[in-house]
Order: C-alpha cells, then sequence, then structure tokens
C-alpha cells in the first residue's frame, strides 16, 4: 500500500485534478490519497475569517471568491452533473454562518478558526474521491488530538488504533482530507499550517505502508527555494534528518513533523512533482546510498524573525539561566528557532518568531525581574526584521573549513553576521542576517557550496564611450563562451551614461541596452548610481569606469566600502594623493573585494600584474624605463615630411589614442600618471609633483582654451621639422621616455640611436623595461599596443575576470 499526498497547487483547478486522477489510477497498487484544499483556499478561509471578527473589511469577497472557485471546478469536472454539489454546498454555508456568526459576535477564537480552517479540505476531498470514483475517509474521525487549537498535538495511540480499525483489510483507492483532525471532544482542531503533509505521514506511519508519496509543484526537494534561488536544482537523495533540519529552516515542499512518524517506521518519502510525474524527484531515507558526498545538502531560510539577547556580567557562572529563559519562553508557547551564547556566558540570543515578540519579551523580563532591577541582566537587546539562515549536510562532519569558507564568503560580500549557531551533530550550521541581505546571502552560499552550474558577476558600467562601448561588444561575444565554458554568467545589471542610467537584477541584453539605455527613465546621477548600486545589495558585484572623470572617481572610496569590486580604466584614482590611492587599496583589502586598474598603463599590456607579480614574489624593482604615451609615441612615429606635428596630433585623436583632451598627453601629463603609478606598485610612496617632467610644447599652449591650443600648435611644426631631419640624418629617432630610479621619476623626449631597445618602437606601442634584483643585467620587457579602444576595453575585461576568480 502507498499514501499519496497532494498539495494545494496539485488540487488547484479541475485540469490539475484531471492529472491528479491519472497519477492514482496509474499506480498498481492500493493507494491512500490525502488531499489538501484547493490552492490558496485556506489562506481566504483564514482572511475571511480575520475580516469577520475585526469588522475592517467585509468577508463577502472572500467567500464569494472560495464558492466560485469551487462551483467552476466541480463543472469542469462534472460537465454540469454534479453528484457531489449539495454536499460541498453545505460546507460553504457552514462556513458563511460561522464567518456571520464571528461578525456579530466580532471574536475570533483558536478554536472557531479551527472549525473553519479545515472546510478547504472537506470540500476538496469530497470532489476529488467523486471525480476518482474512490472511497472518502475522513481524516478528522482518525486523528485525534488535544485542544491546542492552530497546532494541535496528536494522540498517536489513538490516532493509530483509529486508523488501524479503519484501513483494515482495505483494497482499492480511498481519499481523506488532510490537515484536519479533532480532539477527544469531538471538536475540529487542525495539524498547523501546510499539516496535509503530517496527516500523509500519520496514515502511511499507522499502516505501514511501502512508501509516503508527496505530490507537489517542484521537481523534488531541492537545494534552495527555487522562488528565491533560480539556480536550485532537485537533491536526489535526503537522509530523514537532513530532511528534518531543512525542513524546519523554512524549505516549505515538505512540513517537518511529517518526518518523524515515517522515519520511527523506515518508510521511504518521495517528493515528486504533479506537473512532471517522469521526474524522479526526492528520496528521503534512512542512508543515503550513492555518493552524493558534497559536505552541504541544501540551505534554507526563515524571514520575519527577531533576535532577542539578554546581556550583562551577572550572568557569567550563573547556573539555571538558560532553564529559565527557555523555561519561560515555553511557558508562553515561544517556538525557539536558534539559540547561540558566547562562551563567556556574557549573553545568550535567542532567534524567535517577531510575532511572538510582545509575549516573550514579558515572559522574559516577568522571569528575570529580579535580575534585571539589580543589573545582574541588562536590558533585553531586541534586533528586529532579520532572517535565519542554515545550511545543512550529514557530510559537514567529515569536511573541515566548511564554516570558514562559508563565513568568508558571505563577509566579502559585505554580508554582517548577526549571530551563529552550530550544532554538535554538525549537521546544521545557522545564522542570523538582516532581512534586505537574505537573498544575498542565500545567492552566495548557493553559489559557494552548491557549485551552481555556473558563478555570476553583476556587471555596472559607467562610461559607454569608446572603451566602454567596446567592452560591451567583447563582453556580447564572449558571453555564451564563457558560460559554457568557464561556467561564468557575466550580466550587465547597471549602465549609465550622462544622461541616463538603468538597472536589471536579471541582466541587461547588450545588443539593446543603447535603445533601452535611451529610453530609461532613471536620469543620471553618480550618486544616484551608487545608491541604487548598494540597494540592489547583489552578490558578486562589479563597478567598471570607462570614463576618465574625477568626480567618478571620488567615489570609489563608498563603492569598494559597499564590497563592491573595481575595474577602472580611470587613472584618476591611482595617481591620485599617495593617501588617497593607499586608502582605497586598504579598503580593498579589508573588505576582501578587487580594485584593478591594469588599464591605467599601457592599455591591454600585462604591465601593473607582472610588477605585482614580481613584488609579491620577493623580487625588488630597481628601475623602470619605459615608453608609455601610445598616442606620444605615433605622434613621433607618424611625424614626416609630409605629416607636420600639428597633423600627427589630429591623427592620433582621431584614431581614440589620445585623451579627449590629448594636452593631457602632450604635456606629459598621462604619462606621468603612469610612471607615478608604476612607482607606486613597486612599494614606493611618490606624489605627482615628484615628478619631473620636460616638456616639448611651449607652456603657453597649454594655458588657453582647447581651441586656442589647436590653433597655436601648427605654429610649431616647422621647428619640429628641421630638428626632425637632423635626427633622419643621424639615424636617431624620440621617444617620450619615463624613467624611474632610487625613488625619483622623470618624464620627457628624448633620442635614441639603432641600437636602444626603444628604437624599434613602431605605431602607439608602449615598451617598459623592469630592471629588478633578479631581472639585472638583462632587463625584463613587455612591449606592445599601449593605447586604442579595443586593447583597453580587452585589459578591462581580463580585469573583470580576474574579480570572478574563474
Ligand atoms: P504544497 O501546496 O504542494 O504542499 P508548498 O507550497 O507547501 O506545496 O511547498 C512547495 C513549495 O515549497 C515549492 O513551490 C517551493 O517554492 C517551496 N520550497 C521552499 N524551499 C524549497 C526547497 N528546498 N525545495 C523545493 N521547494 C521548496
Ligand atoms: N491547507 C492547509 C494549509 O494551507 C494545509 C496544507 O495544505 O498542507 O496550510
Ligand atoms: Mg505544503
Amino acid at each position: 500500500m502507498k499514501v499519496l499526498k497532494f498539495g494545494g497547487t496539485s488540487v488547484g483547478s479541475a485540469t490539475n485534478i484531471k492529472k491528479v486522477k491519472e497519477i492514482v489510477l496509474s499506480q498498481n497498487d492500493d493507494v491512500i490519497v490525502v488531499v489538501s484544499a484547493l490552492g490558496g483556499i485556506t489562506d481566504k478561509i483564514l482572511t475571511a475569517a480575520n475580516n469577520a471578527a475585526t469588522g475592517t473589511s467585509d468577508f463577502h469577497t472572500e467567500l464569494t471568491e472560495i464558492r466560485q472557485r469551487h462551483h467552476d471546478t466541480m463543472h469542469e469536472l462534472f460537465n454540469g452533473n454534479e453528484p457531489i454539489r449539495e454536499v460541498v454546498e453545505k460546507l460553504l454555508d457552514e462556513l458563511e454562518q460561522i464567518l456571520t456568526g464571528i461578525t456579530l459576535v466580532g471574536e475570533l477564537t483558536a478554536k472557531t478558526l479551527d472549525r473553519i480552517a479545515g472546510i478547504g479540505e472537506r470540500m476538496s476531498s469530497q470532489i476529488i474521491a467523486a471525480f476518482i470514483g474512490a472511497e472518502r475517509k475522513d481524516s478528522s474521525l482518525l486523528i485525534q488530538t488535544d485542544s491546542n487549537f492552530g497546532k494541535a498535538s496528536v494522540d498517536f495511540q489513538v490516532t493509530i488504533k483509529n486508523i488501524k480499525e479503519e484501513f483494515a483489510g482495505f483494497r482499492g483507492i480511498a481519499v481523506a482530507p488532510g490537515f484536519i483532525s479533532k480532539n477527544s471532544k469531538g471538536e475540529f482542531t487542525t495539524l498547523g499550517r501546510g499539516g496535509s503533509d503530517f496527516t500523509a505521514a500519520i496514515i502511511a506511519a499507522a499502516l505501514d505502508v511501502e512508501v509516503l508519496e508527496i505530490w507537489t509543484d517542484v521537481n523534488g526537494f531541492m537545494t534552495a527555494d527555487p522562488r528565491v534561488i533560480r539556480k536550485a536544482y532537485t537533491i536526489p537523495e535526503l537522509t530523514y534528518s537532513e530532511a528534518m533540519e531543512l525542513s524546519h529552516f523554512g524549505a516549505k515542499v515538505i512540513y517537518p513533523p511529517t518526518i518523524l512518524p515515517v522515519y520511527q517506521k523506515g518508510i521511504p518519502i518521495l517528493i515528486k512533482n504533479t506537473f512532471e510525474p517522469e521526474n524522479p524527484g526526492t528520496r528521503i531515507v534512512k542512508d543515503v546510498r550513492n555518493g552524493f558526498d558534497r559536505p552541504i545538502k541544501g540551505i534554507s531560510s526563515i524571514s520575519g524573525i527577531t533576535l532577542l539577547t539578554m546581556q550583562g556580567i551577572g550572568m557569567v557562572g550563573v547556573t539555571g539561566i538558560s532553564m529559565r529563559l527557555f523555561t519561560a519562553l515555553a511557558r508562553v508557547n515561544v517556538n525557539v528557532i536558534l539559540i547561540s551564547q558566547a562562551s563567556s556566558e556574557n549573553s545568550i540570543s535567542v532567534a524567535i518568531e517577531e510575532k511572538m515578540l510582545s509575549k516573550a519579551e514579558q515572559a522574559i523580563c516577568e522571569e528575570f525581574e529580579k535580575e534585571i532591577a539589580s543589573g545582574q541582566v541588562n536590558k533585553i537587546d531586541i534586533e528586529k526584521e532579520v532572517s535565519v539562515v542554515a545550511i545543512v549536510g550529514e557530510n559537514m562532519k567529515k569536511t573541515t573549513g566548511v564554516a570558514g569558507k562559508l563565513f568568508s564568503t558571505i563577509g566579502r560580500n559585505g554580508v554582517n553576521i548577526i549571530a551563529i549557531a552550530q550544532g554538535a551533530s554538525e549537521l546544521n550550521i545557522s545564522w542570523v542576517v538582516k532581512n534586505e541581505d537574505l537573498r544575498k546571502t542565500l545567492n552566495v552560499v548557493h553559489e559557494s557550496f552548491f557549485l551552481s552550474e555556473f558563478v555570476e558577476l553583476n556587471i555596472f558600467l559607467m562610461g559607454i564611450g569608446t572603451v566602454g562601448g567596446n567592452l560591451l561588444q567583447q563582453l556580447k561575444q564572449q558571453q555564451e563562451k564563457l558560460l559554457k565554458e568557464k561556467h561564468l554568467r557575466v550580466k550587465l545589471t547597471g549602465v549609465a551614461n550622462s544622461k541616463k542610467m538603468l538597472f536589471e537584477r536579471e541582466g541587461i541584453d547588450i545588443s539593446e541596452f543603447r535603445d533601452k539605455l535611451a529610453q530609461a527613465e532613471k536620469t543620471s546621477s553618480l550618486q544616484g548610481f551608487v545608491d541604487e548600486m548598494k540597494d540592489m545589495n547583489i552578490y558578486n558585484s562589479v563597478f567598471v569606469d570607462c570614463t576618465a572623470s574625477d568626480n567618478v572617481a571620488s567615489v570609489y572610496k563608498e563603492i569598494l566600502n559597499a564590497n563592491i569590486a573595481i575595474v577602472t580604466a580611470n587613472k584618476v584614482a591611482a595617481s591620485s594623493d599617495y593617501e588617497n590611492y593607499a586608502e582605497l587599496k586598504r579598503i580593498a583589502k579589508r573588505k576582501g573585494v578587487k580594485f584593478l586598474f591594469e588599464t591605467n598603463v599601457g592599455a591591454g599590456l600585462p604591465i601593473i600584474n607582472t610588477l605585482n607579480d614580481l613584488v609579491n614574489s620577493g623580487d625588488r624593482i630597481l628601475k623602470i624605463e619605459a615608453v608609455l604615451s601610445g598616442t606620444l609615441n605615433y605622434i613621433f612615429n607618424t611625424i614626416s615630411e609630409d605629416i607636420p606635428l600639428s597633423k600627427t596630433i589630429l591623427m592620433a585623436k582621431e584614431e581614440g589614442y589620445s585623451e579627449p583632451d590629448p594636452r593631457i598627453d602632450l604635456s606629459g601629463v598621462d604619462v606621468a600618471r603612469k610612471i607615478l603609478i608604476l612607482a607606486r606598485e613597486s612599494g614606493y610612496r611618490i606624489e605627482m609633483e615628484d615628478i619631473s617632467i620636460k616638456r616639448f610644447v611651449p607652456d603657453s599652449l597649454f594655458n588657453g582654451t582647447l581651441d586656442e591650443f589647436w590653433e597655436g600648435v601648427p605654429g610649431l611644426d616647422a621647428a619640429f621639422e628641421t630638428e626632425r631631419k637632423k635626427l633622419v640624418a643621424e639615424n636617431k629617432k624620440w621617444r617620450f621616455v619615463a624613467r624611474f630610479e632610487n625613488g625619483k621619476a622623470e618624464a620627457g623626449l628624448e633620442v635614441v640611436d639603432a641600437s636602444h631597445p626603444f628604437y624599434d618602437l613602431e605605431g602607439s606601442n608602449n615598451l617598459v623595461m623592469y630592471t629588478t634584483e633578479r631581472y639585472h643585467e638583462f632587463p625584463m620587457l613587455i612591449k606592445g599596443y599601449g593605447a586604442g579602444a579595443s586593447v583597453t576595453a580587452a585589459g578591462v575585461f581580463a580585469d573583470l575576470i580576474k574579480v570572478s576568480n574563474i
């Protein structure tokens, strides 16, 4: 014999009930079918009752809906020929009468509520039994409880006897309502919300059936609630203990008390999907057969929690405090979900349901009245709007480092953990976070422990000019490959230009982002962008700065402090005051997020990375010599008899090599910033003022407006041409060289001959030479394209990949 339980969604409509019938009839065994109310009906009954009691709003709206749902369902199932119409109608009338009674009295007791809460099950079981053509058994006559209305405790002795008697010699198919029961006086009670699972388990255990099948609307017990974690997947097998822990901590797929009766009898539970019956679902058994051997099986959470902390130096070493605390809470029926006590015994925290707060607080204050008055116990601390999260898995026992990995992962994502508890059984680690951090916590933990099929990286991009635009193109081209080969899903989660900004948690389709951004409602503002990123509070977030703006650089601290990584092509921050640069690096380190700016020097060339590797592996940088301006190198490689200096500058701008204002390149400021950054990354404390720059363009051209600059520049052409001819004759070339040695940095135009490594430096290429303790006689050379939107974007992309840690 089998017991099959179908939940609210499974019996939510005529179409679904037809599916249920198919499933039931396809069993080649005797079957007891336990059913919930039609989906949503119990909620409606409870709302109607509350409305009736408070008189705030009429209960008829709900009642009409309840009637309509049942009429429609019966109509469709029985083609208008409704054999049980009368029975259902009577139950609906009973409901109406009691609701009217509640309105008149203006009061709703738990007892009255239980009188009507199960009417949904009483109706659904009638309809389904008739539709399947099965016998209906009345669970409320079989399951006897105490009189704790709302969540009654079962008298197993009487109940088991009743069930055994009722089903003695039973063959065929029976349908019974879930959830409902009666006390010894014959008054209706209920088994608690979600209690139909429990009804099925009680019957299964009493009859010692072969299997208890819970049919619901998902493919079994999943690694997390699929409504919250899209990437959750089905767990093929769970032990009873694991299922118990997960459901206790909020995995609604099964009502926690369900497990005990079947566990005692060793009856396996199968969780199946009514809408995908061919899916194997989840088996819950005593020992898991095959090695589904991840340390953690699942993660679940409960919201609507308050954390109560009792604190006081007077509590240290005093015996009986915890006992009194829990007894006081038990007296008022407050269920303690989590307990955490410091070993100093200075404080003890308990997590309870928020709705129990006032009861709990009063009970504690009464119990510890004397200690509070004498100051032995300070006032009780209350932290509202928190959630409890738990990871569960029997294999945690055998695995070290789970807690370490767990909390460092959560911490790196900027989530504050308010309290922690781990049972000595090591089956479960649970902790408390603010409600607003719950989604992020679940995602982070799911991703890092369940080896979700992929890691997600959430990009917030500011600046969609040449570099930003190119980056998005490259991203779009690589998205699929990264997902397939590296299991990395890179999402554009936020984007802004100077006018508008756009955010989408699920990711913006890059092929449409320009149109979408143009139509976006939000006007762009830097602080607005930062606030939105922080509010979205998404794990694995990275801010990408593809602007050249001082303002944008000024918000890096705030961003890093919010545990959002930064990848930037903007040189302003790394070349700002040393203190600011150092502070940014410190924050990033403290918060465990990356702050990467490889493209600040030599675009996509691995110049900073290499430097970091050298320094981190114990090498010391003695000298850096470099051609660091793609623009200047392009200019001095392009200048010729036919192309004067002024034209080369214009060409450099048009090619996209120069900064938007080419004077930043010509003045040597750009090069100075780069050598400054390299010196700092080599470990030297150095400021912009410490760098001496020898300009090759008169100061007067830098002082006016950009237009005046363009007007004045051709005036230099003749002198440069004379000089150039001389160099050609001597087989020499101009190079704008930056140098760092003995803590001093300088930059200026130099003349090199054919023997110098800088001589053959084509186009806009860059070259860096590191002379170090290890690379002494022959310095290390890094050479290649040092400017241009696409190589810069590629460098930014490479930094992004580094952030994702794949
Ligand atoms: P039923 O009405 O069939 O009893 P419930 O709504 O009580 O169904 O439980 C099924 C729901 O539980 C699923 O739709 C799912 O959203 C939720 N759920 C929460 N945690 C989990 C989990 N770990 N695995 C599967 N479902 C879960
Ligand atoms: N109908 C009840 C509820 O919604 C019992 C159940 O469906 O399990 O809580
Ligand atoms: Mg349920």
